[in-house]
Protein backbone atom coordinates (compact mmCIF):
# COMPACT_ATOMS: atom_id res chain seq x y z
CA UNK A 1 0.00 0.00 0.00
CA UNK A 2 1.53 3.46 -0.94
CA UNK A 3 1.58 6.43 1.61
CA UNK A 4 -0.09 8.96 1.54
CA UNK A 5 1.96 11.69 1.37
CA UNK A 6 2.43 13.10 -2.69
CA UNK A 7 5.82 14.54 -4.07
CA UNK A 8 4.03 17.96 -4.44
CA UNK A 9 3.58 18.08 -0.32
CA UNK A 10 5.68 20.24 1.71
CA UNK A 11 6.57 18.76 4.95
CA UNK A 12 7.78 20.66 7.85
CA UNK A 13 9.82 19.66 10.87
CA UNK A 14 10.01 20.96 14.01
CA UNK A 15 13.39 20.21 16.09
CA UNK A 16 16.50 18.90 14.71
CA UNK A 17 16.96 16.28 17.22
CA UNK A 18 17.46 12.36 16.67
CA UNK A 19 13.75 12.08 15.85
CA UNK A 20 13.53 15.18 12.82
CA UNK A 21 16.53 14.01 11.63
CA UNK A 22 15.77 10.17 11.29
CA UNK A 23 12.33 11.36 9.63
CA UNK A 24 14.41 13.63 7.49
CA UNK A 25 17.11 11.08 6.01
CA UNK A 26 14.75 9.01 5.56
CA UNK A 27 12.19 11.37 3.92
CA UNK A 28 15.18 12.12 1.43
CA UNK A 29 16.22 8.32 1.07
CA UNK A 30 12.80 7.92 -0.51
CA UNK A 31 13.47 10.90 -2.38
CA UNK A 32 10.50 13.32 -1.30
CA UNK A 33 11.61 16.37 -2.77
CA UNK A 34 9.94 19.06 -0.19
CA UNK A 35 11.33 19.34 3.65
CA UNK A 36 12.53 21.90 5.82
CA UNK A 37 13.67 21.61 9.67
CA UNK A 38 12.94 24.54 11.79
CA UNK A 39 14.86 24.48 15.34
CA UNK A 40 14.99 27.08 18.13
CA UNK A 41 18.35 26.14 19.20
CA UNK A 42 21.26 27.03 17.80
CA UNK A 43 22.54 23.63 17.82
CA UNK A 44 21.05 20.57 16.09
CA UNK A 45 21.09 17.21 18.67
CA UNK A 46 18.38 17.73 20.40
CA UNK A 47 19.21 16.58 24.34
CA UNK A 48 21.31 13.96 21.75
CA UNK A 49 24.04 17.37 21.61
CA UNK A 50 27.27 17.57 22.83
CA UNK A 51 29.13 20.70 24.12
CA UNK A 52 32.87 21.15 24.42
CA UNK A 53 34.11 23.45 27.23
CA UNK A 54 36.60 26.52 27.29
CA UNK A 55 38.93 24.13 29.02
CA UNK A 56 38.60 21.23 26.32
CA UNK A 57 36.34 18.91 28.12
CA UNK A 58 33.40 17.22 25.99
CA UNK A 59 29.86 16.91 27.97
CA UNK A 60 27.13 14.93 26.99
CA UNK A 61 22.70 16.23 28.43
CA UNK A 62 23.23 13.02 31.05
CA UNK A 63 25.67 9.81 30.27
CA UNK A 64 24.61 8.36 26.62
CA UNK A 65 24.89 4.70 25.85
CA UNK A 66 23.91 3.47 22.85
CA UNK A 67 21.67 0.49 23.09
CA UNK A 68 20.65 -0.28 19.40
CA UNK A 69 18.05 -2.49 19.23
CA UNK A 70 18.10 -1.97 15.16
CA UNK A 71 19.50 -2.93 12.11
CA UNK A 72 18.98 0.38 10.10
CA UNK A 73 20.60 2.82 12.83
CA UNK A 74 23.28 0.22 13.18
CA UNK A 75 24.22 0.63 9.74
CA UNK A 76 23.69 4.48 9.50
CA UNK A 77 25.53 5.04 12.46
CA UNK A 78 28.36 2.82 10.95
CA UNK A 79 27.80 4.60 7.66
CA UNK A 80 28.29 7.73 9.24
CA UNK A 81 30.69 7.12 12.05
CA UNK A 82 33.33 5.25 9.42
CA UNK A 83 34.99 4.06 12.50
CA UNK A 84 35.66 6.94 14.36
CA UNK A 85 33.98 5.62 17.47
CA UNK A 86 35.30 3.58 20.69
CA UNK A 87 34.21 0.40 21.89
CA UNK A 88 33.31 0.39 25.69
CA UNK A 89 32.73 -2.23 28.20
CA UNK A 90 30.14 -1.73 30.01
CA UNK A 91 30.46 -1.44 33.97
CA UNK A 92 27.60 -0.27 36.21
CA UNK A 93 27.36 0.10 40.14
CA UNK A 94 25.69 1.05 42.95
CA UNK A 95 26.84 3.37 46.06
CA UNK A 96 25.31 2.86 48.93
CA UNK A 97 26.58 2.10 52.51
CA UNK A 98 30.15 3.08 51.85
CA UNK A 99 30.72 0.51 49.43
CA UNK A 100 30.09 -0.52 45.42
CA UNK A 101 27.30 -2.99 44.50
CA UNK A 102 27.10 -3.89 41.17
CA UNK A 103 24.53 -3.45 39.26
CA UNK A 104 21.51 -4.98 38.95
CA UNK A 105 21.32 -3.75 43.12
CA UNK A 106 18.81 -6.70 43.57
CA UNK A 107 21.07 -9.61 42.24
CA UNK A 108 23.48 -8.61 44.25
CA UNK A 109 22.65 -8.15 47.57
CA UNK A 110 25.32 -10.22 49.06
CA UNK A 111 27.25 -7.03 49.12
CA UNK A 112 25.23 -5.20 51.34
CA UNK A 113 25.84 -5.34 55.40
CA UNK A 114 24.16 -8.57 56.91
CA UNK A 115 21.13 -6.79 58.39
CA UNK A 116 20.20 -5.09 54.83
CA UNK A 117 21.25 -8.47 52.73
CA UNK A 118 18.88 -10.40 55.29
CA UNK A 119 15.58 -7.72 54.82
CA UNK A 120 16.35 -7.96 51.03
CA UNK A 121 15.74 -11.57 51.07
CA UNK A 122 13.47 -11.95 53.59
CA UNK A 123 11.27 -9.22 51.31
CA UNK A 124 11.41 -11.43 48.29
CA UNK A 125 10.20 -14.30 50.09
CA UNK A 126 7.40 -12.34 51.26
CA UNK A 127 6.69 -11.10 47.62
CA UNK A 128 7.10 -14.97 46.69
CA UNK A 129 4.11 -15.53 49.18
CA UNK A 130 2.10 -12.97 47.77
CA UNK A 131 2.60 -13.76 44.34
CA UNK A 132 1.69 -17.34 45.04
CA UNK A 133 -1.83 -15.84 47.24
CA UNK A 134 -2.83 -14.28 43.37
CA UNK A 135 -1.40 -10.70 44.65
CA UNK A 136 1.71 -10.69 41.72
CA UNK A 137 3.03 -7.85 39.69
CA UNK A 138 0.51 -8.74 37.36
CA UNK A 139 -2.47 -6.94 39.45
CA UNK A 140 -0.37 -4.27 40.30
CA UNK A 141 -2.03 -0.62 39.45
CA UNK A 142 1.37 1.48 39.50
CA UNK A 143 4.64 1.40 39.58
CA UNK A 144 4.64 1.36 43.47
CA UNK A 145 2.74 -1.67 43.92
CA UNK A 146 4.75 -3.60 40.89
CA UNK A 147 8.00 -2.87 42.73
CA UNK A 148 6.14 -3.79 46.28
CA UNK A 149 4.78 -6.85 44.66
CA UNK A 150 8.11 -7.99 42.74
CA UNK A 151 11.09 -7.51 45.52
CA UNK A 152 9.37 -7.09 48.82
CA UNK A 153 9.63 -4.89 51.45
CA UNK A 154 13.36 -5.10 51.97
CA UNK A 155 14.47 -3.82 48.10
CA UNK A 156 12.06 -1.96 47.80
CA UNK A 157 12.64 0.29 51.04
CA UNK A 158 16.84 0.13 50.49
CA UNK A 159 17.05 0.67 46.88
CA UNK A 160 13.84 0.64 44.55
CA UNK A 161 12.07 3.78 45.97
CA UNK A 162 14.31 5.97 46.86
CA UNK A 163 16.39 5.03 43.84
CA UNK A 164 13.47 5.71 41.60
CA UNK A 165 12.17 8.62 43.53
CA UNK A 166 15.77 10.59 42.71
CA UNK A 167 15.39 9.69 38.91
CA UNK A 168 11.73 10.26 38.16
CA UNK A 169 11.30 13.15 40.55
CA UNK A 170 7.86 11.20 41.03
CA UNK A 171 6.18 8.66 43.95
CA UNK A 172 6.27 5.55 41.66
CA UNK A 173 2.12 5.36 42.49
CA UNK A 174 2.15 8.55 39.98
CA UNK A 175 3.89 5.89 37.18
CA UNK A 176 2.41 2.90 35.46
CA UNK A 177 3.99 -0.38 34.80
CA UNK A 178 3.84 -0.79 31.28
CA UNK A 179 7.13 1.02 30.92
CA UNK A 180 8.76 -1.45 32.53
CA UNK A 181 9.88 -4.07 30.26
CA UNK A 182 13.86 -4.49 29.90
CA UNK A 183 14.38 -1.76 32.01
CA UNK A 184 13.73 -2.86 35.85
CA UNK A 185 15.92 -6.45 36.29
CA UNK A 186 13.96 -8.59 38.29
CA UNK A 187 15.22 -11.61 40.31
CA UNK A 188 13.41 -14.32 42.33
CA UNK A 189 13.90 -15.00 45.66
CA UNK A 190 15.88 -18.65 44.78
CA UNK A 191 18.44 -16.88 42.62
CA UNK A 192 18.74 -14.15 45.05
CA UNK A 193 19.44 -16.93 47.92
CA UNK A 194 21.56 -18.87 45.51
CA UNK A 195 23.90 -15.83 44.89
CA UNK A 196 23.94 -15.07 48.93
CA UNK A 197 24.68 -18.16 50.12
CA UNK A 198 27.55 -18.96 47.05
CA UNK A 199 28.69 -15.92 46.99
CA UNK A 200 28.30 -15.35 43.26
CA UNK A 201 28.61 -12.64 41.09
CA UNK A 202 25.37 -12.06 39.02
CA UNK A 203 26.09 -9.30 36.93
CA UNK A 204 24.05 -7.66 34.48
CA UNK A 205 26.87 -6.71 32.49
CA UNK A 206 30.94 -8.28 31.34
CA UNK A 207 32.67 -8.71 28.14
CA UNK A 208 29.81 -9.43 25.92
CA UNK A 209 27.94 -5.72 27.18
CA UNK A 210 29.58 -3.53 24.74
CA UNK A 211 28.83 -0.11 23.34
CA UNK A 212 30.06 1.90 20.99
CA UNK A 213 30.29 5.59 21.64
CA UNK A 214 30.99 8.06 18.97
CA UNK A 215 35.08 9.70 19.79
CA UNK A 216 34.12 13.29 19.93
CA UNK A 217 30.54 12.37 22.36
CA UNK A 218 27.42 11.50 20.92
CA UNK A 219 26.35 14.59 19.46
CA UNK A 220 28.97 14.01 16.72
CA UNK A 221 26.79 11.59 15.22
CA UNK A 222 24.09 13.49 15.01
CA UNK A 223 25.87 16.84 13.46
CA UNK A 224 26.85 14.31 10.97
CA UNK A 225 23.21 12.84 10.62
CA UNK A 226 22.23 16.34 9.92
CA UNK A 227 24.89 17.11 7.26
CA UNK A 228 23.48 13.38 5.51
CA UNK A 229 19.95 15.04 5.82
CA UNK A 230 20.72 17.25 2.88
CA UNK A 231 17.73 19.53 3.97
CA UNK A 232 17.81 23.23 4.98
CA UNK A 233 17.58 23.34 8.67
CA UNK A 234 16.57 26.42 10.11
CA UNK A 235 18.39 27.65 13.21
CA UNK A 236 17.42 29.65 16.21
CA UNK A 237 13.75 29.27 14.55
CA UNK A 238 11.38 28.46 17.48
CA UNK A 239 8.09 27.88 16.32
CA UNK A 240 5.41 29.91 18.71
CA UNK A 241 2.26 29.89 16.66
CA UNK A 242 0.76 27.39 14.29
CA UNK A 243 -2.25 28.42 12.65
CA UNK A 244 -4.36 25.32 11.77
CA UNK A 245 -6.83 26.48 9.63
CA UNK A 246 -4.23 28.36 7.35
CA UNK A 247 -1.49 25.60 7.67
CA UNK A 248 1.10 28.12 8.61
CA UNK A 249 3.68 28.26 11.63
CA UNK A 250 4.78 31.15 12.51
CA UNK A 251 8.30 31.13 14.40
CA UNK A 252 10.33 32.86 17.22
CA UNK A 253 12.29 35.32 14.37
CA UNK A 254 8.97 36.74 12.93
CA UNK A 255 8.92 34.84 9.83
CA UNK A 256 6.05 32.34 8.51
CA UNK A 257 5.84 29.08 6.96
CA UNK A 258 3.14 27.02 5.43
CA UNK A 259 3.22 22.93 4.98
CA UNK A 260 0.98 20.34 4.44
CA UNK A 261 2.49 18.13 7.00
CA UNK A 262 3.93 18.80 10.12
CA UNK A 263 6.25 16.09 12.21
CA UNK A 264 6.61 17.69 15.80
CA UNK A 265 9.68 16.67 18.41
CA UNK A 266 8.96 19.30 20.40
CA UNK A 267 7.76 18.37 23.94
CA UNK A 268 3.71 17.31 22.88
CA UNK A 269 2.10 19.37 25.83
CA UNK A 270 3.88 22.62 24.66
CA UNK A 271 3.08 21.94 20.86
CA UNK A 272 -1.15 21.25 22.00
CA UNK A 273 -1.33 24.06 25.07
CA UNK A 274 0.92 26.46 23.61
CA UNK A 275 1.09 26.62 19.63
CA UNK A 276 -1.58 25.11 17.51
CA UNK A 277 -4.47 27.62 17.75
CA UNK A 278 -7.89 26.11 17.59
CA UNK A 279 -7.55 23.40 19.60
CA UNK A 280 -10.47 21.87 21.76
CA UNK A 281 -10.68 22.39 25.77
CA UNK A 282 -10.62 18.15 26.18
CA UNK A 283 -7.64 18.00 24.03
CA UNK A 284 -5.39 20.67 25.33
CA UNK A 285 -6.44 19.95 29.05
CA UNK A 286 -5.70 16.17 28.10
CA UNK A 287 -2.34 17.45 27.07
CA UNK A 288 -1.91 19.42 29.97
CA UNK A 289 -1.79 16.93 32.40
CA UNK A 290 1.03 14.99 31.20
CA UNK A 291 4.01 14.76 33.55
CA UNK A 292 8.00 15.02 32.87
CA UNK A 293 10.50 15.83 35.23
CA UNK A 294 13.32 18.35 34.60
CA UNK A 295 17.54 17.45 34.82
CA UNK A 296 20.32 19.32 35.83
CA UNK A 297 23.64 18.01 34.56
CA UNK A 298 26.55 18.93 35.94
CA UNK A 299 30.06 18.40 34.53
CA UNK A 300 33.12 18.21 36.49
CA UNK A 301 37.06 18.24 35.03
CA UNK A 302 39.62 17.08 37.02
CA UNK A 303 43.48 17.09 36.16
CA UNK A 304 44.54 13.83 37.45
CA UNK A 305 44.54 10.07 35.93
CA UNK A 306 41.46 8.77 35.66
CA UNK A 307 41.39 6.61 38.88
CA UNK A 308 38.62 3.98 38.00
CA UNK A 309 37.09 1.72 34.94
CA UNK A 310 33.86 2.13 35.63
CA UNK A 311 31.10 3.38 33.15
CA UNK A 312 28.33 4.47 35.27
CA UNK A 313 27.18 4.29 38.68
CA UNK A 314 23.17 5.02 40.43
CA UNK A 315 22.97 6.79 44.04
CA UNK A 316 20.05 5.94 45.78
CA UNK A 317 20.76 7.35 49.22
CA UNK A 318 20.07 11.23 50.14
CA UNK A 319 23.81 11.91 50.75
CA UNK A 320 24.25 13.36 47.40
CA UNK A 321 21.46 15.28 44.81
CA UNK A 322 22.39 13.16 41.57
CA UNK A 323 20.80 9.56 40.79
CA UNK A 324 23.60 8.94 37.98
CA UNK A 325 27.38 10.00 37.66
CA UNK A 326 29.20 9.03 34.60
CA UNK A 327 32.90 8.24 34.24
CA UNK A 328 32.37 10.25 30.65
CA UNK A 329 36.05 10.62 29.66
CA UNK A 330 36.55 6.53 30.29
CA UNK A 331 34.06 6.36 27.36
CA UNK A 332 36.63 7.95 24.54
CA UNK A 333 40.13 9.78 24.42
CA UNK A 334 38.95 12.50 23.42
CA UNK A 335 36.47 14.08 25.81
CA UNK A 336 39.14 16.01 28.05
CA UNK A 337 42.13 18.06 27.37
CA UNK A 338 44.69 15.31 27.71
CA UNK A 339 43.22 11.84 28.68
CA UNK A 340 46.50 10.54 30.43
CA UNK A 341 46.35 13.37 32.79
CA UNK A 342 42.33 14.86 33.03
CA UNK A 343 39.32 12.89 33.71
CA UNK A 344 35.64 13.86 33.48
CA UNK A 345 32.75 13.04 35.87
CA UNK A 346 29.48 14.05 34.99
CA UNK A 347 26.37 14.05 37.33
CA UNK A 348 22.24 13.41 36.75
CA UNK A 349 19.97 15.17 38.94
CA UNK A 350 16.18 15.23 38.28
CA UNK A 351 13.90 17.83 39.32
CA UNK A 352 9.83 18.40 39.17
CA UNK A 353 7.51 20.45 41.21
CA UNK A 354 7.37 17.51 43.80
CA UNK A 355 11.31 17.41 44.25
CA UNK A 356 12.23 21.11 43.33
CA UNK A 357 16.23 21.46 43.28
CA UNK A 358 18.32 25.24 43.44
CA UNK A 359 20.21 25.85 40.29
CA UNK A 360 22.26 28.33 42.38
CA UNK A 361 23.12 25.93 44.21
CA UNK A 362 23.08 22.58 41.74
CA UNK A 363 27.20 22.80 40.58
CA UNK A 364 28.61 22.78 44.44
CA UNK A 365 25.94 20.35 45.41
CA UNK A 366 27.16 18.26 43.12
CA UNK A 367 30.78 18.35 43.87
CA UNK A 368 29.83 18.09 47.52
CA UNK A 369 27.78 15.12 46.46
CA UNK A 370 30.80 13.51 44.45
CA UNK A 371 33.07 13.73 47.29
CA UNK A 372 30.21 12.13 50.19
CA UNK A 373 29.29 9.41 48.01
CA UNK A 374 33.58 8.93 47.81
CA UNK A 375 33.83 9.30 44.18
CA UNK A 376 36.20 12.53 44.82
CA UNK A 377 38.95 11.90 47.47
CA UNK A 378 39.93 14.86 50.14
CA UNK A 379 41.57 17.37 48.86
CA UNK A 380 40.96 16.57 45.19
CA UNK A 381 38.88 19.29 44.54
CA UNK A 382 42.06 21.67 44.15
CA UNK A 383 42.49 19.96 41.28
CA UNK A 384 39.24 20.82 39.49
CA UNK A 385 39.86 22.71 35.99
CA UNK A 386 36.57 22.86 35.10
CA UNK A 387 32.88 23.02 36.10
CA UNK A 388 29.93 22.74 33.23
CA UNK A 389 25.99 23.09 33.96
CA UNK A 390 23.34 22.31 31.68
CA UNK A 391 19.50 22.53 32.81
CA UNK A 392 17.41 20.08 30.58
CA UNK A 393 13.26 21.95 31.58
CA UNK A 394 12.34 18.54 29.90
CA UNK A 395 14.55 15.29 30.67
CA UNK A 396 12.78 12.21 31.66
CA UNK A 397 8.74 11.97 29.59
CA UNK A 398 6.95 10.22 33.31
CA UNK A 399 5.47 7.75 32.52
CA UNK A 400 2.57 8.42 34.59
CA UNK A 401 -0.87 6.38 35.24
CA UNK A 402 -2.59 8.36 32.75
CA UNK A 403 0.11 8.65 30.10
CA UNK A 404 -1.51 6.37 27.92
CA UNK A 405 -5.58 7.43 27.95
CA UNK A 406 -4.04 10.48 27.20
CA UNK A 407 -2.05 9.62 24.25
CA UNK A 408 -5.00 7.68 22.70
CA UNK A 409 -6.63 11.40 23.05
CA UNK A 410 -4.27 13.59 21.80
CA UNK A 411 -2.02 11.60 19.18
CA UNK A 412 -5.01 10.69 16.88
CA UNK A 413 -6.76 14.49 17.29
CA UNK A 414 -3.24 15.43 15.70
CA UNK A 415 -3.25 13.14 13.14
CA UNK A 416 -6.38 13.69 11.82
CA UNK A 417 -5.03 16.97 10.96
CA UNK A 418 -1.90 16.22 9.42
CA UNK A 419 0.23 16.91 12.39
CA UNK A 420 2.53 13.90 13.50
CA UNK A 421 4.54 14.10 17.20
CA UNK A 422 7.01 11.49 17.85
CA UNK A 423 10.21 11.32 19.71
CA UNK A 424 11.42 11.50 23.18
CA UNK A 425 8.81 14.24 24.61
CA UNK A 426 6.63 14.53 20.71
CA UNK A 427 5.26 10.54 21.86
CA UNK A 428 5.98 10.76 25.69
CA UNK A 429 6.94 6.80 25.85
CA UNK A 430 10.24 6.70 28.03
CA UNK A 431 10.36 3.01 27.45
CA UNK A 432 10.58 3.90 23.15
CA UNK A 433 13.21 6.92 24.51
CA UNK A 434 16.11 6.34 23.39
CA UNK A 435 18.45 7.98 20.38
CA UNK A 436 18.18 4.79 18.16
CA UNK A 437 13.99 4.51 19.40
CA UNK A 438 13.72 8.00 18.39
CA UNK A 439 15.63 8.26 15.50
CA UNK A 440 13.33 5.07 14.15
CA UNK A 441 10.67 7.24 15.39
CA UNK A 442 11.16 9.46 12.71
CA UNK A 443 12.30 6.80 10.02
CA UNK A 444 9.56 4.55 10.79
CA UNK A 445 7.09 7.53 10.40
CA UNK A 446 8.63 8.38 6.66
CA UNK A 447 8.35 5.07 5.86
CA UNK A 448 4.89 4.90 6.50
CA UNK A 449 3.98 8.63 5.36
CA UNK A 450 5.85 7.51 1.40
CA UNK A 451 5.31 3.49 1.68
CA UNK A 452 2.50 3.00 3.65
CA UNK A 453 4.36 0.59 6.28
CA UNK A 454 3.14 0.56 9.79
CA UNK A 455 4.70 2.09 12.58
CA UNK A 456 6.39 -0.55 14.88
CA UNK A 457 8.36 1.04 17.52
CA UNK A 458 6.15 3.34 19.08
CA UNK A 459 3.83 0.30 19.02
CA UNK A 460 5.99 -1.83 20.95
CA UNK A 461 4.48 -2.85 24.25
CA UNK A 462 5.90 -4.55 27.46
CA UNK A 463 3.94 -6.70 28.63
CA UNK A 464 4.11 -7.11 32.92
CA UNK A 465 3.90 -11.15 33.58
CA UNK A 466 3.56 -12.96 36.73
CA UNK A 467 7.33 -13.13 36.73
CA UNK A 468 7.42 -9.16 35.99
CA UNK A 469 8.47 -8.68 32.52
CA UNK A 470 8.08 -10.04 29.02
CA UNK A 471 11.26 -8.66 26.73
CA UNK A 472 9.59 -6.82 24.50
CA UNK A 473 9.87 -8.33 20.82
CA UNK A 474 12.93 -7.17 18.74
CA UNK A 475 16.24 -7.22 17.20
CA UNK A 476 18.74 -7.26 20.36
CA UNK A 477 22.43 -7.02 18.85
CA UNK A 478 25.87 -7.88 21.05
CA UNK A 479 27.49 -5.08 20.53
CA UNK A 480 24.91 -2.02 20.98
CA UNK A 481 25.04 0.28 17.54
CA UNK A 482 26.60 -2.52 15.66
CA UNK A 483 24.15 -5.62 13.38
CA UNK A 484 26.01 -8.55 15.23
CA UNK A 485 23.85 -11.33 16.71
CA UNK A 486 23.53 -11.17 20.73
CA UNK A 487 26.09 -13.01 22.21
CA UNK A 488 24.68 -13.67 25.98
CA UNK A 489 21.19 -13.76 25.18
CA UNK A 490 21.06 -16.35 22.90
C1 LIG B 1 19.66 12.74 31.05
C2 LIG B 1 19.45 11.98 29.77
C3 LIG B 1 20.13 10.79 29.56
C4 LIG B 1 19.93 10.07 28.39
N1 LIG B 1 20.63 8.91 28.18
C5 LIG B 1 20.47 8.23 27.03
C6 LIG B 1 21.23 7.05 26.76
O1 LIG B 1 22.03 6.61 27.59
N2 LIG B 1 21.04 6.41 25.57
C7 LIG B 1 20.18 6.89 24.62
O2 LIG B 1 20.10 6.29 23.54
N3 LIG B 1 19.44 7.98 24.85
C8 LIG B 1 19.56 8.66 26.02
N4 LIG B 1 18.81 9.79 26.25
C9 LIG B 1 17.72 10.13 25.32
C10 LIG B 1 18.10 10.96 24.12
O3 LIG B 1 18.72 12.15 24.47
C11 LIG B 1 16.80 11.20 23.37
O4 LIG B 1 16.36 9.95 22.92
C12 LIG B 1 16.85 12.02 22.15
O5 LIG B 1 17.61 13.17 22.24
C13 LIG B 1 15.41 12.41 21.81
O6 LIG B 1 15.35 12.88 20.51
P1 LIG B 1 14.13 13.76 20.03
O7 LIG B 1 14.50 14.26 18.70
O8 LIG B 1 12.88 12.99 20.19
O9 LIG B 1 14.01 14.95 21.09
P2 LIG B 1 15.04 16.08 21.49
O10 LIG B 1 16.42 15.56 21.50
O11 LIG B 1 14.47 16.68 22.72
O12 LIG B 1 14.91 17.11 20.30
C14 LIG B 1 13.79 17.92 20.14
C15 LIG B 1 14.22 19.22 19.51
O13 LIG B 1 13.08 20.07 19.37
C16 LIG B 1 13.50 21.38 19.61
N5 LIG B 1 12.35 22.23 19.94
C17 LIG B 1 11.68 22.31 21.11
N6 LIG B 1 10.73 23.25 21.04
C18 LIG B 1 10.80 23.76 19.80
C19 LIG B 1 10.09 24.78 19.12
N7 LIG B 1 9.12 25.46 19.73
N8 LIG B 1 10.40 25.04 17.83
C20 LIG B 1 11.40 24.37 17.20
N9 LIG B 1 12.13 23.42 17.81
C21 LIG B 1 11.82 23.12 19.08
C22 LIG B 1 14.48 21.25 20.74
O14 LIG B 1 15.32 22.39 20.86
C23 LIG B 1 15.23 19.99 20.36
O15 LIG B 1 16.37 20.26 19.62
C24 LIG B 1 19.01 10.54 27.42
C25 LIG B 1 18.33 11.74 27.63
C26 LIG B 1 18.54 12.45 28.80
C27 LIG B 1 17.80 13.74 29.01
Amino acid sequence: MPGTLRPDQSVLILGAGPTSLGAAYRLRELGHPRISIAERNAHVGGLAASFVDDAGFTWDIGGHVLFSHYEYYDRLFDTLMQGEYTLNSRESWVRMFDRWVPYPFQNNVRYLPAQQTYECISGLIAAQARRAAGEGPAQAKNFGEFIDAVFGPGIARIFMRPYNFKVWAYPPERMNKTWIGERVAVIDAERALRNVILQADDFGWGPNNQFKYPNRGTGQFYQRLAQACRTPIALNRGVTRIELARRAAHFSDGSMERFDVLVSAMPLDRLVCDVIDEVPKRIREAAGRLLHSGGHMVGVGIRRPCPSTKSWMYFPEDNCPFYRVTYLSNYSPYMTPDRHTHYSLLCETSSSPEKPVNRQTIVEDSISGLEAAGLLEPGERRDIVSTWAYHAGYSYPTPSVERDDILAEVIPWLEERGIYSRGRFGMWKYEVANTDHCVMQGVELANRLMLGEAEKTIGIVYTVTEDGRNAAEHERPGVAGSGENRLGAR
